[in-house]
């Protein structure tokens, strides 16, 4: 099978005026581990110390939810899940109620699993709870089909923990899909869906930057303010919340497909 060109765009959008404030074209097939430099450059456009940063599930990784914590940029995110467990119909970890004040998980079972060791998972490392009754418990088919369960907790799970709490005070997923969505259905509209016209990646670049700035210019037509402020810095400053969002790839691409295309 021949191997087929393609770019992955990537746009950080602000919230108030729909104006993208940062772009960039990879040919990185995956999202994850884009997110951190485009929080850096979203951020240094805006000119705020701190802001938030909406991103769907393909952006999920730890270690990219610390650099971005790092520069000042709280990550929102939907963790994606990676135990095999619920979709083989045994319990989420999800169920598995983290006691801090005990450094404990309560099960199902209401059986507590303290903790027993850490461990490596590549860059993470993980701490390991687990109990000893889970040989004899009624629950343990529902459970596991090892000798007992291990439920895992990443060492810095108290920054996921406190993503999760803020996503369900706001509509992240809906904001990010109002948000970062027009600009790209805008522009994938004006090109008619087509390839870039340019080859390369330094030229696709170049051409995407054509299409940032037609965007910004037609963003005028709607936006008083952005018609009287020449500066682009200073127009793409507003965002009163300093959130910002961006999409993936098109929804209707894969990645395998995404040859050469918006
Ligand atoms: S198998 Fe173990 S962890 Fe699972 S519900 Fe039973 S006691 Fe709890």
């Amino acid at each position: 099978m021949s191997a087929v060109v393609g770019y992955n765009v990537q746009t950080a959008v602000d919230t108030e005026h729909h104006l993208i404030i940062a772009h960039e074209v990879t040919n990185q097939v995956v999202d994850r581990g884009q997110l951190p430099k485009m929080a850096a450059k979203a951020k240094e456009a805006l000119g705020f110390e701190t802001i938030e940063a909406i991103a769907d599930a393909g952006y999920y990784r730890g270690t990219d939810l610390l650099a971005c914590r790092d520069i000042g940029v709280t990550v929102l995110t939907p963790r994606t899940n990676t135990s095999n467990a619920k979709a083989e119909g045994r319990f989420g970890k999800e169920v598995f109620a983290y006691m801090p004040d005990r450094d404990v998980y309560r099960c199902p079972a209401g059986q507590m699993l303290p903790y027993r060791c850490a461990t490596k998972e590549g860059d993470l490392t993980m701490f390991v709870y687990w109990c000893t009754t889970c040989p004899t418990c009624p629950l343990k088919s529902q459970c596991t089909t090892s000798k007992e369960r291990r439920v895992r907790r990443w060492e810095h799970e108290p920054l996921v923990e406190s993503m999760t709490a803020r996503m369900e005070t706001i509509s992240a997923m809906a904001i990010r899909r109002e948000t970062a969505e027009h600009p790209f259905s805008a522009i994938k509209a004006c090109m008619g869906a087509t390839h870039f016209l340019c080859k390369g990646l330094k030229a696709v670049r170049t051409e995407m930057s054509l299409h940032g700035s037609a965007w910004e210019r037609s963003a005028g037509c709607w936006l008083p303010e952005c018609v009287k402020a020449p500066s682009t810095g200073a127009r793409m400053a507003p965002a009163a919340n300093g959130v910002f969002a961006r999409p993936q790839a098109p929804a209707d691409l894969t990645s395998t497909q995404r040859d050469n295309r918006l």
